[in-house]
């Protein structure tokens, strides 16, 4: 009798499924990808269930049938998506029309979930960055406030020590905690203190980190002073490669004084490669010293996107080659920036969290791998983006491991496709394709 039941069950579970006498109970399924999550130690061959936009089960087996869609993923690297802290995402940008890239260009196809953007807009202008380009980014970005009002707009604008004032700026970030991350100073070339104080005070008062560009190099303000003095710990230095204003000490060629101490302190070290603050003879000694990222950035916008630095995995290459173990590269665009920038619920493949997830693969070769003086060390591998999850759904699959071969009818997991994937919903002519067997329409 019992056997008769699952018999009619499964019967019934062929002809409608839909049916919820066979429903699954996830809407995706990773299989056998190997797993590196820094904030779980995880970094094993798992199992990854997706429900309703967020991870459901983390284990070393799920059984296939219990999802929607399941991806067989042995041979690939599954990991939170990527967090990129340093781009500039405000593309129409009144005054800085030829500055920022759109967030979508260059994030799903490079496992990346999450961006910030450092200093685009300052208190003034804000919402307007937000409504242009945050409101309307199928990527989750975020920001840092430039400390100058006007935000970063080139020119005197970024000089004008009148229109940096840590109160409404902290102001404005308290009105949107779920959106400003940071307050960030940059391209400041006078000699005074001004900016990176008031940054600090305005982070301070909003509970927020500052990210730093150090602008020109002034005497002034030696860099020492900024990381031992000015700076609190969980501040960020950005573009720690440049040896543009003595990060490097002229005599070892290893780390100067202050980014020790400053290490030592607590301030965080990102890269923000760019278009010109990598360079192989700081990077080279800094990391063979020892001094290694704590987050690995682009500084994408649109000077930079194609110089030495081409995306996020393309930077993230040139630590492979450097020598850091794929773990740790990994955590340097997950775990660690989502730390940086308060956000726990990020970089991480906790139950609970969003399903933020890259699934990478690393190819191997001979890969010429560019600084800002068009100097080339050779890395052998290179890092791939083959899908991306986000929220849940698959946003960009490269090779088209979730499709249904053209020949064959519509899979059950693709008629239920808006449970586990937008690609469906981007054309605008809708999901209806012709099957195999459909009659052709007379004329
Ligand atoms: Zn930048």
């Amino acid at each position: 009798m019992v056997r008769k039941l699952a018999a009619v069950s499964l019967l019934v579970c062929l002809t409608v499924f839909t049916s919820s006498l066979c429903a699954q109970e996830y809407d995706l399924l990773l299989k056998k990808g190997h797993v590196i999550d820094a904030k779980n130690n995880r970094d094993a061959v798992m199992d990854i269930a997706v429900k309703d936009g967020v991870i459901a089960r983390v284990e070393p087996d799920i059984p296939s049938a219990s999802a929607v869609k399941t991806l067989e993923l042995s041979g690939y690297y599954v990991t939170p998506g990527l967090i990129d802290i340093h781009t500039h995402s405000w593309v129409d940008q009144p005054h800085m029309l030829e500055h920022g890239v759109f967030p979508d260009d260059f994030t799903f196809r490079n496992g990346i979930t999450t961006v910030v953007d450092a200093g685009s807009s300052g208190w003034r202008t804000f919402p307007e960055f937000k409504e242009h380009i945050i409101d309307h980014a199928k990527t989750r970005v975020l920001a840092m406030l430039n400390i100058v009002g006007a935000g970063m707009i080139g020119g005197a604008a970024e000089q004008n020590l009148s229109d940096m004032e840590a109160e409404p700026t902290a102001a404005m970030a308290l009105k949107y905690p779920d959106l400003i991350v940071g307050i960030k100073s940059a391209h400041f070339n006078g000699p005074e203190w001004l900016p990176y104080e008031q940054a600090v005070k305005a982070g301070t008062s909003a509970h927020i980190p500052v990210m730093i560009d150090y602008g020109a190099r002034r005497i002034e303000r030696p860099l020492s002073e900024l990381l031992e003095r000015v700076l609190r710990p969980g501040d960020i230095y950005t573009h720690m490669y440049s040896g543009h204003r003595g990060e490097q000490d002229s005599q070892t060629g290893g780390p100067g004084k202050g980014m020790r101490e400053g290490r030592a302190r607590g301030i965080i070290f990102d890269v923000g490669n760019g278009s010109g603050s990598f360079s192989w003879a700081v990077a080279v000694p800094l990391v063979k010293a020892g001094f290694l990222p704590d987050s690995i950035s682009t500084d994408l916008h649109v000077h930079s996107m194609n110089t030495d630095m081409k995306d996020l995995l393309n930077v993230s290459d040139k630590f492979l080659a450097l020598g850091l173990p794929v773990k740790e590269v990994i955590a340097d665009m997950t775990w660690h920036p989502a730390r940086e920038i308060q956000r726990p619920q990020l970089g991480n493949l906790s139950v609970g969290a969003p399903a933020d997830i890259a699934v990478l693969s690393i190819q191997h070769g001979d890969f010429g791998l560019q600084d800002m003086y068009n100097t080339v060390l050779v890395g052998h591998d290179r890092m791939v983006c083959d899908l991306t999850v986000k929220d849940g759904k698959v946003v960009y699959d490269l090779n088209g491991m979730t499709g249904d071969p053209w020949d064959s009818p519509p899979s059950s997991a693709s008629r239920q496709a808006h449970r586990w994937t937008t690609l469906m919903n981007e054309r605008g002519f809708g999901t209806a394709r012709r099957t195999p067997d459909a009659k052709p329409t007379k004329p």
